[in-house]
């Protein structure tokens, strides 16, 4: 491992101006990624300043919505009462990621800066723009089937691996942050990039600034997450999807979608949104909405199988989260599923 500085941080402002000044510095709070990418050699800082003892673990009502603050653990959040009840999506997307022991550490604003589980990134052997900018992308000519089917470049074609960041998405969340340059709130479908020609920067993130809550605002809808991975357990998403749906009485209100494991972020599926606007819910609408979301794809030679599997997921979350089916995935027992012919599996709680 690459040596570096360890420091506790003292008080927010602290952390900030310690790594702000050090241009390859970085904070770690849970560690339980960013351990992983010291050991390998993937993430070389000179410093590391430990924000996980700053006072931003609680979980409070505000404005109507859920202020949870940055260190709270993914487990605090996922079995926060309000956040079960009101955002059940967010609650469904923590627990069908890791394990128990994994989210007993992880913090939630550790959990939406995970970086990519590209195969690539993580060989050293390999060359990777978003490891060492300017070497080359291996997995565009490689084996890329766990790779995005939108907002690629020529640069980069990896996906982002949180489930989290897909429900808060959907949710439209707010990101609270305090850097070098004050305080500011970030629309969460803002906060992650697409590869462009830079795709070394996950988000829009400044160095040196610091997420301290993560706001669910105020939302009277239905949410729920499902997502499809390759075992039964501890797997990241081949593809998911979390839905919000408004209604008014019997139609939908307003749709909101995000679509995981496809993109560089959370991918919002605007067009399935607009077609569902206004209209009662029936499995042909969702199909319709499905096809939508899917129609501007574009496949690698190996992932063209998540486009029908995308679609099918989808469907099956609005008629869930529609109640036109009753819950069968995170709410209700194991089960194994083709989707769209692929063998995977749809996620349970770990
Ligand atoms: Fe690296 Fe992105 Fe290419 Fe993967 S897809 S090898 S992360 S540049």
């Amino acid at each position: 491992m690459h040596p570096f500085q360890y420091q506790r941080a003292t008080s927010g402002s602290q952390a900030v101006a310690a790594v702000a000044q050090a241009p390859d510095a970085a904070f770690i709070a849970g560690g339980t990624s960013q351990v992983d990418l010291l050991k390998e050699g993937v993430h070389q800082p000179s410093l590391l300043v430990d924000v996980a003892g700053l006072p931003l673990r609680q979980i409070t009502d505000f404005e109507g919505g859920v202020r949870i603050g940055a260190n709270a653990t993914n487990t605090e959040a996922a079995y926060y009462p309000a956040i079960q009840a009101r955002y059940p999506a967010v609650s469904e997307a923590l627990l069908a990621g890791a394990s128990v022991q994994i989210r007993n550490m992880a913090t939630m604003a550790g959990n939406p800066l995970q970086r990519t589980r590209c195969p690539y990134f993580r060989d050293l052997d390999q060359p990777c723009n978003k490891r060492t900018p300017g070497s080359g992308c291996a997995a565009i000519g490689g084996y890329n089937h766990v790779h995005a089917l939108f907002g690629a470049s020529a640069a980069c074609v990896a996906t982002h691996p949180s489930d989290l960041a897909v429900a808060l998405s959907a949710l439209d969340a707010r990101v609270q942050t305090t850097g070098p340059r004050g305080n500011r709130t970030i629309a969460f479908p803002d906060l992650h990039r697409l590869p462009g020609t830079t795709p070394h920067l996950d988000t829009i993130l400044e160095h040196g600034e610091l997420i301290t809550s993560i706001d669910l605002p105020a939302f009277a809808g239905r949410s729920h997450y499902l997502k499809v991975r390759e075992r039964a357990s501890y797997a990241y998403a081949l593809a998911s999807c979390a839905v919000a749906l408004e209604m008014d009485g019997a139609k939908i209100k307003r749709a909101r979608i995000a679509l995981g494991g496809v993109a560089h972020k959370p991918w919002r599926a605007t067009p399935a949104e607009a077609l569902l606007a206004g209209q009662q819910p029936t499995e042909k609408l969702f199909q319709a909405a499905a096809a939508a979301a899917f129609a501007d794809a574009k496949p690698l030679e190996h992932n063209a199988y998540k486009i029908p599997m995308g679609r099918n997921l989808l469907v099956r979350a609005l008629l869930e989260t529609s109640g036109l089916q009753p819950l069968q995935g995170p709410a209700g027992t194991a089960f194994a599923a083709s989707v769209g012919g692929m063998a995977g599996q749809v996620a349970t709680p770990n």
